[in-house]
């Protein structure tokens, strides 16, 4: 399919057809609709970016009074967000997904694996709460995880990550499992305006055609990295969730940690995941006190495992030639 940057399309015989203003739908972002919603299950609706789905999900269903249960250690970005919406009266508390959610709340937020910690949510205890449950799989992808079997109500993904793949489109994705909720949240993304534009959505179109392989081959690699890292002198912790392309692991300390990432020739030094491109970043620049000092995250790309390997070993005794000179 080629992308269509129409803003309009002419009525005919004086009445608006299919498409007639970009805000509402257009082609290109209603093909990437129906293939997602394929890949998860549900209705799929896009937005113009993983934080503007967020946005938009939590306005749409709550109101000023209501409280989150928010997945402790989920991306920090999402807590950043609900605590700027808590001027407009929205609450979060923070809870354990390994466990049962906490009563009194109106949504739950569940993250599968949780980025940077790399826990896995209790779904049977979640979907057994009264509250609605969302979760955003944006590291597991629906290659690993289709959320919606597992009695949760929405599906998140930042689809700037795994599901477009390549660092160059910024989107966000919701997908429901009730239609009429798909409707409802339609209409806010009218209304409010957080749209995904056409080329985004083609560069979706495009990285969907090799999700699966991408992430196969990701996970592949992670596990042998994982349990690689796992056997290194250097490394006091990792933390893999057994599936997909991202993995933490701690070095002794914030020195440690910036000189691999500043050792590194093959790997880049740089945020998000899911590209084809590995990238590493120590996560307390952005987190601070949150992560442990040392903690890398490492989005593993599609080059070959034991050149990864190479690059992280050889980063991994500068870490420590680093100390000894201390
Ligand atoms: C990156 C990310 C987001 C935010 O998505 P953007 O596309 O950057 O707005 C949300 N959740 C998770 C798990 C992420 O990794």
């Amino acid at each position: 399919m080629s992308v269509d940057r129409s803003t309009i399309w002419p009525y005919r015989d004086g009445e608006p057809g299919r498409f007639y203003y970009q805000r509402y739908s257009h082609p290109t972002g209603v093909e990437a609709e129906r293939r997602l919603g394929e890949l998860d299950g549900g209705h799929a609706l896009l937005f113009s970016s993983g934080a503007g789905a967020t946005t938009a999900l939590v306005l749409t269903l709550l109101s000023p009074g209501d409280t989150i249960a928010l997945a402790e250690g989920a991306y920090f970005g999402t807590g950043v967000l609900f605590e700027e919406l808590e001027h407009w009266g929205l609450r979060h508390v923070e809870f354990d997904q390994t466990g049962t959610p906490p009563d009194g709340v109106q949504l739950v937020w569940l993250e599968a694996p949780s980025n940077p910690f790399l826990t896995m949510p209790d779904l049977e205890a979640a979907a057994s709460h009264p509250a609605r449950v969302v979760v955003d799989a944006t590291a597991a992808t629906p290659v690993h995880l289709r959320p919606l079997e597992h009695g949760a109500d929405f599906v998140l993904h930042s689809a700037t990550k795994y599901l477009a793949g390549h660092d160059d489109a910024l989107l966000g994705a919701v997908v429901c499992r009730h239609e009429e909720d798909a409707e409802l949240l339609k209409d806010f993304r009218t209304r409010s305006g957080i749209v995904a534009g056409p080329d985004a959505c083609f560069l979706l179109l495009r990285g969907l055609k090799t999700l699966e392989l991408r992430v196969r081959r990701q996970t592949d690699s992670a596990i042998e990295i994982a349990r690689r890292l796992g056997d290194h002198p250097q490394v006091q912790k990792v933390r893999y969730a057994g599936i997909g392309g991202l993995l933490s692991f701690d070095v002794a300390g914030a020195e440690e940690a910036r000189k691999v990432e500043t050792s590194l020739r093959l790997i880049r030094n740089a945020t998000s995941l899911g590209g084809v491109d590995s990238v590493l970043e120590a996560r307390s620049r952005w987190e601070g006190d949150r992560v442990p000092p040392g903690l890398l995250r490492l989005s593993v790309g599609l080059e070959p495992v034991e050149e990864l390997w190479a690059d992280l070993d050889q980063a991994l005794k500068k870490s420590l030639i680093s100390r000894a000179r201390e």
